[in-house]
């Protein structure tokens, strides 16, 4: 019997979207299961989850976390406001997408996690329609996993499981920093 694979979207605004997508992707590979996790936001990794999954990895090369590169890197004070830096940022994105694609409809993986890819629609770097058309268009087995806020309501329907991680309160809210171990 085949077993259509599944599509889950952690969204909102309390904490714990990647890190249940994290947990995820290990309890797939503990399964025994062919896991790739794609990172849409530069730096979007933390040390502990970077040393964690590429220790994993090491052991039999199933698990692979993979930053997009300059890919889907946003706007910042530094970018000089030019068109053609856009244009170049915009092929980048182009770029990095195109081995996104290449990668989901490779038939190498049983689960592929698209890290913050909800930010990179937010901010223009990407269609909602070109992800929803990979979505739909993934190998029949295959599994996914969205994470960022503001997931987009055509992905929402496309999805089977999704999360809306509420926020009640967050430590930062009390100026209290980013702790090693529970935030990176
Ligand atoms: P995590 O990676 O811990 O699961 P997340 O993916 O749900 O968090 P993001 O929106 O990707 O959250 O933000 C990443 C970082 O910002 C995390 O270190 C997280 O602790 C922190 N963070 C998340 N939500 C909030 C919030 N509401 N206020 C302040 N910091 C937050
Ligand atoms: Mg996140």
């Amino acid at each position: 019997m085949t077993e259509k694979g599944l599509v889950l979207i952690n969204t909102g605004t309390g904490k714990g979207k990647t890190t249940a997508a994290l947990g995820t992707a290990v309890r797939a590979w503990g399964d025994g299961q062919r896991v790739l996790i794609l990172q849409f936001i530069k730096g979007a990794w933390k040390y502990g989850e970077l040393k964690a999954i590429e220790t994993l990895g090491s052991i039999d090369g199933r698990i692979e976390i993979r930053p997009m590169g300059d890919g889907f890197v946003f706007h910042n004070k530094k970018d000089p406001d030019n068109e053609e830096r856009l244009q170049e940022k915009k092929e980048l994105a182009r770029k990095a997408w195109d081995m996104v694609k290449k990668e989901v409809m490779s038939d190498n993986w049983d689960l592929v996690v698209l890290d913050e890819v909800n930010y990179a629609i937010h901010f223009g770097m990407l269609d909602t329609a070109e992800v929803a058309d990979l979505i739909r268009n993934r190998p029949e087995k295959l599994n996914m996993i969205l994470t960022g806020r503001y997931a987009p309501q055509e992905l929402i329907d496309l999805a089977d499981t999704v999360t809306e991680m509420t926020l009640v309160k967050h430590a930062f809210q009390k100026g209290i920093r980013a702790r090693r171990g529970i935030e990176f």
